[in-house]
């Protein structure tokens, strides 16, 4: 589907975060009422990643403007596996732009779990979307240059996205390139479809490099907050990707950042994230935060089963769902109302208590 708005200029409305010691006040509750739940099991087919502690939790959010709010393993360190795919996807949207990476790699569901080969033949050999491998094999096929030269401009775009360098864990690396035949099979598969076209087997050895770059919850938060803040690392202040490219990532995060069980995190969450099976989640809240959850035990699609728990706390507390209103005149009442009862509030702020609660049901 063709829209045209490029000459339209793009007026944007997110709403801001509770007050800092609420946000904190939160993030301890997301990690305390979630810290014994049971369920899920650890992902075994890359042998390297079967190790993990199944009791590892920590929960992050970094706002938009840098302040940090953590609870529990935060610092604990795991390959970002496919949480990369967002970030990449991003950087290659910022250097190819909107209509050619549409075109290339597609935005829409398969229904079907991310390493599907299925998917690929029922679409005629396209990519689908970049959050299944497929799409994400695509994407990283289009990162500037070949093999050495790609990954290296991988590393340095996601490591900028964490604000820090990014090092490589290598037996996750090696664990997967041993075992990673369905992924070459993918390349292979789209390559005779014409979808891929530099050599497969390089560009399915980048992409696991990707994701075997370390991460930690914190790392994940403040990734997510450089897509929640326009593209601006909050942290460095290191401007990484265009803010058009932020609203398109979030989009197809959105629609395919839980693989299968997308729509029903949207349903439930409200806001874009993208999951990883080493047991890591990116949630966005656009203008206000990035999330950021470990915890490795995993649900049948592959997403951390506390890690999804937290962050719809988070998202229901914070006040971060998308889709979530309530009517603009009780709003302005209750704001009223409050501020009748506060002798010192001016008619200005009335007014403005009324409109953050308006801004933040945007
Ligand atoms: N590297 C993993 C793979 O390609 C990533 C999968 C994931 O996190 N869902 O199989």
């Amino acid at each position: 589907m063709k829209f045209d708005l490029h000459d339209v200029p793009e007026r944007v409305s997110t709403g801001t975060l509770p007050a800092p010691d609420l946000v904190e006040e939160f993030v301890e509750e997301a990690h305390q009422r979630n810290q014994s739940l049971k369920g899920g099991s650890v992902a075994d087919y890359i042998p390297a990643l079967a190790d993990a502690d199944p009791n590892l939790f920590g929960v992050s959010v970094v706002d938009v403007s840098g302040d940090a709010h953590d609870a529990g393993d935060t610092d604990h360190a795991f390959s970002i596996q496919s949480i990369s795919k967002a970030f990449v996807y991003a950087l290659v949207c910022e250097e190819l732009g909107h209509d050619a990476t549409y075109e290339r790699v597609g935005v829409n569901n398969t229904g079907m779990p991310f390493n599907s080969v299925v998917a690929i033949e029922l679409n005629e050999g396209h990519p689908m979307n970049p959050m299944v491998n497929a799409g994400a094999l695509t994407t990283t096929s289009l990162a500037p240059g070949t093999g050495d030269e790609q990954w290296r401009w991988i590393w340095k775009g996601l490591s900028a996205f964490a604000g820090r360098h990014l090092v490589l864990d290598d037996d996750v690396y090696r664990s997967e390139r041993a075992g990673n035949q369905r992924n070459q099979a993918i390349a292979r598969l789209l390559e005779s479809y014409g979808r891929i076209e530099k050599d497969p087997l390089e560009v399915v050895d980048v992409y696991t490099k990707q994701c075997s770059l370390l991460v930690t919850a914190r790392d994940l938060a403040v990734m997510g907050a450089t897509l929640a803040d326009g593209g601006v690392n909050p942290i460095t202040k290191e401007r990484v990707v265009a803010p058009h490219v932020c609203r398109d990532t979030l989009a197809v995060l959105a629609a395919n950042g839980l693989y299968e069980r997308s729509g029903e995190w949207l349903f439930e969450v409200g806001i874009p994230g993208k999951s990883g099976v080493s047991g890591g989640i990116v949630t966005v809240a656009p203008g206000k935060a990035g999330i950021g959850v470990f915890s490795p035990p995993l649900d049948d699609a592959g997403n951390s089963v506390r890690g999804k728990q937290a962050t719809a706390f988070l998202s229901r507390a914070l006040g971060l769902n998308v889709f979530a209103s309530d009517a603009f005149a009780e709003a302005s009442m209750t704001a009223t109302a409050e501020a009748a009862d506060d002798d010192d509030a001016s008619g200005e702020e009335i007014d403005e208590r009324a409109h953050d609660l308006s801004d933040q049901e945007a």
